[in-house]
């Protein structure tokens, strides 16, 4: 009887499954040849040292310039890129875009790139970050791959063994928005991270949340006692800065300091040649 209630209730919502997947095979196919018509762009969020507010290095987040849909943010396709696997080709693109990028610029500054759990399962991570160095003569110490605790959960040991290698090509690893996972704990004890990157709801609850004072006080000092430099992300306010800054905690990303642009806009920041930067900007 179980059986025909689950075949009856499965009937009485197929019609909508089956427009669910329909849509999701259409995303599938948008996306791939998207990324052929060159239709992924990556936009640039400053970061920046707390105290002095002067900017040390760049996030690179992925966008996608829609023909018709206009600018589509990385909630919207990234979760379904990661389902159907194009995230390895995204990711690809995404590290090898933004490295090319940082290689040109004047000043040494700092690259961050987004990793997905699923570049640690498919595909061959650690050739493919070793190649793009390769090709865009990046120094290796710029970049700054930021991985959530989701990429240690499935298999530790294979996980733990990539980070390992990636770390062995002389590039940094940061732990992302730290705080709003299960076992945030255990993962630091188990790999040393370059850096922790303090998730934006405990700054945005700053001033309305007693509890989210204490615990970016707790995240700011246990980066000290590991000797991790910490970054809070999503700092808005004068306010929250100021807050942060008597922490010493080392680094802020947020509204604040800039929100995620197109490259051309923040030449001024990426030194060179003054005329060119201008004419990019204008
Ligand atoms: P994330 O890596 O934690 O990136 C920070 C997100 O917070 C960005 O959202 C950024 O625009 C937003 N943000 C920064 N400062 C502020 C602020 O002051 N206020 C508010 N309200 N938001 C702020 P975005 O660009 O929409 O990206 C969302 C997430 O998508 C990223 O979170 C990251 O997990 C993922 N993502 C973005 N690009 C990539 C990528 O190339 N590959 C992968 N795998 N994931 C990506
Ligand atoms: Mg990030
Ligand atoms: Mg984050
Ligand atoms: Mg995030």
């Amino acid at each position: 009887r179980a059986k025909e209630e689950l075949r009856g209730s499965y009937r009485f919502f197929e019609p909508e499954m089956d427009l669910q997947l329909r849509a999701r095979r259409q995303l599938q196919m948008d996306m791939r040849d998207a990324l052929k018509r060159d239709e992924f762009c990556l936009y640039y969020q400053p970061q920046a040292e707390t105290l002095t507010g002067v900017i040390s290095g760049f996030e690179a987040l992925v966008r996608w310039e829609h023909p018709k849909r206009g600018l589509i943010s990385p909630s919207d396709f990234v979760p379904e890129a990661e389902e159907n696997g194009f995230i390895v080709e995204l990711g690809e693109f995404v590290l090898r875009t933004a490295c090319k990028e940082a290689a040109s610029w004047a000043k040494p500054l700092a690259i961050s790139v987004n990793l997905s759990p699923v570049q640690f399962q498919h595909g061959d991570l650690v050739e493919t970050v070793r190649q793009v160095l390769r090709e865009t003569g990046l120094d290796p110490e710029r970049l700054e791959l930021e991985i959530t605790e989701s990429v240690l959960i499935d298999d530790i040991s294979r996980a733990l063994d990539i980070l390992k290698q990636l770390k062995g090509l002389g590039v940094l690893v940061a732990m992302d928005d730290f705080g709003t996972g299960y076992s945030s704990l255990a993962y630091l004890q188990a790999f040393p991270f370059d850096r922790i990157k303090i998730d934006r709801s405990f700054i945005a609850a700053l001033h309305e949340n007693k509890h989210s004072e204490a615990i970016i006080r707790a995240i700011v000092g246990l980066g000290r006692g590991l000797d991790v430099p910490v970054t809070a992300e999503g700092v808005e306010t004068q306010a929250q800065q100021a807050f942060l800054a008597e922490l010493d905690c080392a680094e802020i990303q947020g509204y604040l300091i800039g929100k995620p642009q197109p490259i051309g806009l923040l030449a001024p920041h990426l030194g060179g040649d003054e005329k060119k930067a201008t004419k990019q900007v204008a």
